[in-house]
Order: structure tokens, then C-alpha cells, then sequence
């Protein structure tokens, strides 16, 4: 069989496990026991592929080949398995099929590493508990046993006991942190998520940086009175204001200096929210990401600032809470050229570019030198039914991806 038919196939059998089939997406949020039942088969496809498996205490999956220098740190890559609710059968599972297909074709081809290559399903990449990269985050040493029981999933059961459901001991937490002095480099191949290749017309994405979101809640206080009784000049509409700002984040994202600098708000509460209402209060939550961090801080400087002038001159109060704030995160030199001399070699149009959405790549990325691959994405849809990637990207990014990880265990 052919590496493009043997990925199709594993992730079409993969996209079968499945919550919610009649919903048309994919549903396999982490510590379910369908993502265990899929955890398990991902597992057999990498003791066929020869990899040692181990599972660590989060539920971090890893499948070890062995290099010729047992000693020398060692080569990572990953993505994750366990999605979102209705969502695609590309995004992460593409990093974890794709990097034992890249170990198969290494193998085929008579490769002999000297640097051990391990693989890795990270738990939890998908927001389950409120926050993301669960397992990332516990292998990069930022995930405290308290955290376990604090983060809880919308039915209001804690990461704690949703670890002793899967059969896993949150008391064992501390186990999953990765040493990075053991730790050569860390590559992600992964779907792009966005429009940038397909626009440009490139296979492949040599990624570069990892734009982080810096996201916060604006609370915009007027006055509820009868949208009939109330003359347009006595007004204090937190709705008229809010839209004001969130003109305000769109034309500060434009002008940034940075092009890669996006603004967006895609949360908005409105109340009492009754058509003959003029809404006395607006929640409204921003999100600013950019992989240049000192941009990223200067649109969020100028939103506030515009916000504050938007309430005093409208007479509303004005309420900032802190949401999150994640550093962005620079890929290694080293893993972005192995990544693009192995696209040269293949003759692959690439395009050096950021990732906008963040990856289990950027929490590992505070820790060890990291790097990703993208393949194109249909239309850029993700997190959706009709995310696609063709065959012959999601076969050229296997091929990228085994040229990388030679390079990387040379
Ligand atoms: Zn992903």
C-alpha cells in the first residue's frame, strides 16, 4: 500500500470514533472512553510501525524508535487526536498518523537515526476544560496538581476526575513533565487551518513563528430604559458603544505595523437583549493575536485606550477583566531549515510563514526548540465537518515531515 492510501485510510478509520455521528461531525473529546477506544487504536498502528508505546500519566501517548545513540536527546513530534465538538477529521490527527507514516517511510527507505525519533499524541489539545493543551502543558511543567481540580468541562466534572475515569492518577501529574535537556528539537505537522497557502498556491507552510492571543472581556455600563420613552439624546446605549469599539479593534488591527497583527470579537452578550430595550449592558470579548509580541501590545494599548475614550464621551462605564495573555513563540532556525531543504528536496512550492492559531508546538516551545509544518486547507475551514486536505498535501506533508526528522536525528 501506498503512504497516501495507508494515511486515508487510518484517518478515515480514525474519524469512526465518534460522540456524535448524526451531528455530521467528528466528537472525541479527551478522557472519553471513545477517545480511549481511539487512543488505543492509534496505538496499535505504532507498535505496527515498530515504536516502543508508552502512555504517561495526563494520557500523553508517546511511540519510540530508538536511535543509534541511545544517549543523544532525542527528536519529538506530535499533534493531538482528541477534537473539538462536530469538528474535522484532519486537524491534529494529521500530526499523529502522519508522523508514523513518516517513521514508515524512513523505515522503507532504510533510514537508521542516530538521535531516538519519538511521537506523541498529546492529551487534551482541544479546550475540554476551559483551557487548552492539557498535555503539552503538563510536559512543559505548567500544569499544577491544584489546576487538575480547578479546571472543569461544561458538565462541571474536574480534569481530576475526568484522568481517573480514563484510568489514569492525577496524584501522578508531576510524572509527565518532560526533562528538555533530553529534548533535540520538536516538530508539528499539522493542517493550516487558514487560507494563506491556498491563496499563494504553496504545498507546503515552513512555520516560522506562533502568534499567541492576548484575549480580555470589555464590560460597556449604560442605562436600560425604554427603547420608546427615551429620547435619542438622553440615551446611554452600551450596544451603540460597543459597536464603536469593535470598529475601533478592526481599524487598529489594519493599521498595525505589523501585517500579521489580527483583531477580532467574537463574543458578544447583550442585556436585557428585548428589541424595545436600549441595552444597558454589553459584554464583549476580544481576542488580539500576533507572533510579534511588542504589535500585538501596542493594539492592545491603543483598543483600551479607544474604549475608554468611546465610554467617557458616551457617559458608560467602562469594565477591563483579563481573559489570557500566552506568549508568542519564535520557531528554531534549525528546525525550520531542516523543514524546508526537506521541501526543496522534494521540489514542493513552500511558503516561510506564522501560525495564527496556536499548538501543543507553542506551549513545548517555551521549553525546547520547536518547529511546524502546514499543509494547505480547503477554503480554510477547520473545527467544522468540511475541513479538507487533499490527498497529495496530506501525503507531501508526510514526505516534508520524514525529510525533517532525518535531518533532525542525522
Ligand atoms: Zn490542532
Amino acid at each position: 500500500m501506498t503512504t497516501a492510501t495507508r494515511l486515508h485510510d487510518a484517518i478515515a478509520e480514525l474519524a469512526g470514533f465518534n460522540d456524535d455521528p448524526e451531528a455530521g461531525g467528528i466528537t472525541r473529546e479527551v478522557y472519553t472512553p471513545t477517545y480511549g477506544a481511539a487512543l488505543e487504536r492509534v496505538a496499535q498502528w505504532m507498535r505496527d510501525a515498530g515504536l516502543d508505546v508508552r502512555l504517561d500519566a495526563v494520557g500523553n501517548l508517546f511511540g519510540r524508535w530508538e536511535g543509534g545513540e541511545p544517549g543523544a536527546p532525542l527528536v519529538l513530534t506530535g499533534s493531538h487526536v482528541d477534537t473539538t465538538l462536530n469538528a474535522g477529521r484532519y486537524d491534529g490527527v494529521l500530526g499523529v498518523l502522519g508522523a508514523i507514516e513518516a517513521v514508515n517511510l524512513l523505515r522503507d527507505a532504510g533510514a537508521a537515526p542516530r538521535r531516538t525519533i519519538e511521537l506523541v499524541a498529546w492529551a487534551g489539545e482541544e479546550p475540554r476544560f476551559g483551557t487548552g493543551c492539557i498535555g503539552s502543558r503538563a510536559a512543559a511543567g505548567q500544569l499544577e496538581r491544584a489546576d487538575l481540580d480547578r479546571l472543569r468541562d461544561r458538565d462541571g466534572t474536574s480534569m481530576a476526575t475526568a484522568l481517573r475515569d480514563a484510568g489514569l492518577d492525577p496524584d501522578r501529574l508531576g510524572e509527565a513533565e518532560l526533562d528538555p535537556a533530553g529534548i533535540h528539537a520538536l516538530v508539528e505537522l499539522h493542517i493550516e487551518q487558514g487560507i494563506v497557502l491556498e491563496d499563494g498556491g504553496e504545498s507546503i507552510g515552513v512555520v516560522t513563528a506562533i502568534a499567541a492571543p492576548h484575549d480580555f472581556r470589555l464590560t460597556l455600563r449604560g442605562a436600560a430604559t425604554h427603547a420608546g420613552a427615551t429620547p435619542m439624546r438622553l440615551r446611554r446605549d452600551a450596544l451603540a458603544g460597543a459597536a464603536e469599539a469593535i470598529s475601533a479593534l478592526e481599524r487598529i488591527a489594519r493599521e498595525s505595523p505589523s501585517a500579521t497583527t489580527v483583531g477580532t470579537v467574537g463574543a458578544l452578550r447583550v442585556r436585557p437583549g428585548a428589541i424595545n430595550v436600549v441595552p444597558g449592558e454589553v459584554d464583549l470579548d476580544l481576542d488580539v493575536r500576533d507572533s510579534d509580541l511588542t504589535a500585538r501590545t501596542h493594539v492592545v494599548d491603543a483598543v483600551l485606550a479607544a474604549a475608554r475614550e468611546i465610554a467617557a464621551r458616551r457617559g458608560l462605564e467602562l469594565a477591563i477583566t483579563p481573559i489570557v495573555e500566552d506568549m508568542p513563540v519564535a520557531c528554531d532556525p534549525r528546525v525550520a531549515d531542516a523543514a524546508e531543504a526537506a521541501a526543496r528536496e522534494l521540489g514542493l512550492p513552500f511558503r516561510r510563514m506564522i501560525s495564527g492559531a496556536y499548538h501543543d508546538a507553542m506551549i513545548m516551545g517555551s521549553r525546547v526548540p520547536i518547529g511546524m509544518i502546514f499543509v494547505p486547507s480547503a477554503g480554510g475551514v477547520s473545527h467544522h465537518p468540511d475541513e479538507h486536505t487533499d490527498a497529495a498535501d496530506l501525503e507531501n506533508g508526510v514526505r516534508v515531515l520524514a525529510g525533517t526528522l532525518a535531518r533532525l536525528a542525522a
